[in-house]
């Protein structure tokens, strides 16, 4: 891994200090080393932040601390720090302490969606489990922000165990999210054994994990890591890069020896106003992403998360991101925009319209340059009515491959052989009124 002239010097400041000999690609000594105090961080950089700065960062880090990691602090531009993407993702700000009447501590309701504590089972085939409460870097802008720096809430191996034992008794889990903190923070031996356990289950077909240590940690990518990952395949990752100042020489070494070890990369980033809230940014990042073997995956709108107020844009930029993304690039290069449910209703896609109007034998279309054209829908379609009577259906489905499932949802309306015509709100009026006899 390349070591820059910057790091080098940071890593000379750092290391007298702690009377060990340390090396500032180890990783464990990266996170003993994380800048977590207001002096240190000044020390280390060598500038003097503002009298009000210094003063708001007590204040701030009572609710929401700070963790920085050495390598992630030496990516930061000390000559335009304000503007600094690094810096804004790292840094508390006084804004954080600002409370808007859309906040909420836990707006996916990722906690009440829990049928057992560190493990939220909201779709039907897939979890997400919790496995660590830590992170080297602290995000400014994490969703679960309200854990950051609780020691109270680490999950113990018997609660893991717990989580295990659940994905093992409903035979629906085929997809286990493993995330956190970041799992990456946790031993090899540790990963490999919950890796092993969850592996054993004969329903789980694929394990995926979500990790921020390429962008703010990527010497944990080490080749032990990756020997002993490579063991648990059908395996996918997703990182969280922000912004293209991001990808350095050490996260591209990382994000290689994941890739080169077989696993599937893909990324989730944030819409971060101040960080990347541009669609030529976007762009640039996507690009790098995919030179580097990972597909951009999901585009977030910011949550609505105590603290976050500062960072959310309207929905509007993301649209306009993805507008000028769609056509222009490769169709691999383009995320899913999606804001997550207030209320725990999951990911929702948006996207720009490009479906303009439509009749019975037309659909009118534009395109990413603006062309309006139609396409001519057949006159020969035969509509199938789909009576899920699969063994006698022309269509030659292998049935023991295809679970049964009962639809929900729109995909319900659309069915043919359910007879539901409408969904209806809990508690609409009209409808207690019919209940009632029309008594009220
Ligand atoms: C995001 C998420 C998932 C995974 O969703 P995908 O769209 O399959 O990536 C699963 N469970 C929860 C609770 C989530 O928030």
């Amino acid at each position: 891994m390349v070591i820059t002239e910057k790091q080098q010097n940071l890593f000379d400041n750092m290391d007298s200090s702690d009377g060990q000999n340390g090396v500032w690609t180890d990783w464990k000594w990266q996170v003993r080393h994380c800048i977590r105090d207001i002096n240190g961080f000044e020390r280390l950089l060598g500038i003097e932040l503002p009298a009000q700065i210094r003063e708001q960062f007590s204040q701030i880090g009572a609710k929401f601390p700070m963790s920085i990691t050495p390598y992630y602090l030496s990516l930061i531009d000390t000559e335009d720090i304000g503007n600094d993407p690094i810096f804004r993702q790292s840094f508390p700000d006084i804004n954080e302490l600002t409370v808007c009447r859309s906040d909420m501590a836990d707006p996916l309701h990722e906690d009440s969606d829990s049928p057992v504590p560190g493990l939220t089972h909201r779709y039907p085939d897939r979890v997400l489990l919790l496995v660590s409460n830590t992170c080297a870097m602290y995000c400014r802008h994490c969703t679960r922000k309200r854990r950051v720096g609780d020691v109270d809430s680490i999950p113990s191996r018997s609660q893991i165990q717990a989580g295990i034992d659940y994905i093992r008794s409903n035979p629906k889990i085929r997809d286990v999210l493993l995330s956190g903190g970041d799992p990456f923070l946790l031993s090899d031996e540790y990963i490999d054994w919950i890796l092993t356990e969850i592996g054993k289950i004969p329903h789980v077909e694929v394990i995926r994990i979500g990790t921020r240590t390429p962008v703010v940690l990527p010497y944990r990518i080490t080749n032990k890591l990756v020997d002993m990952l490579k063991k648990h395949h059908p395996l996918w990752i997703n990182t969280h890069f922000n912004h293209p100042r991001e990808l350095t020489a050490s996260s591209r070494a990382a994000l290689k020896r994941l890739a080169d070890a077989g696993i599937p990369l893909g990324n989730q980033s944030v819409l971060l106003a101040g960080v990347n809230d541009c669609p030529r940014i976007m762009r640039s990042l996507v690009h790098k992403l995919v030179a580097n073997r990972v597909r951009p995956y999901y585009l977030y709108q910011c949550d609505l998360s105590e603290g976050l107020s500062h960072f959310r844009t309207p929905v509007g930029k993301g649209i306009e991101i993805l507008e000028s993304l769609i056509g222009h690039t490769s169709g691999f290069c383009v995320p899913t925009y999606v804001i997550d449910a207030p209320g725990g209703g999951g990911k929702i896609p948006v996207m720009p319209n490009y479906l303009i109007s439509w009749s019975t034998n037309k659909v009118i279309l534009r395109n990413y340059e603006g062309v309006i054209t139609t396409y001519t829908e057949p006159e020969s379609y035969k509509t199938n009515f789909c009576d899920r009577d699969c063994a006698k259906c022309n269509l030659e489905l292998a049935l023991e491959d295809a679970d049964e499932r009962k639809s929900i949802g729109v995909e319900k309306l659309l069915s043919d052989y359910d007879e539901t015509i409408s969904l209806i709100p809990q508690n609409n009026s009209r409808h207690q009124r019919r209940d009632l006899g029309e008594s009220v």
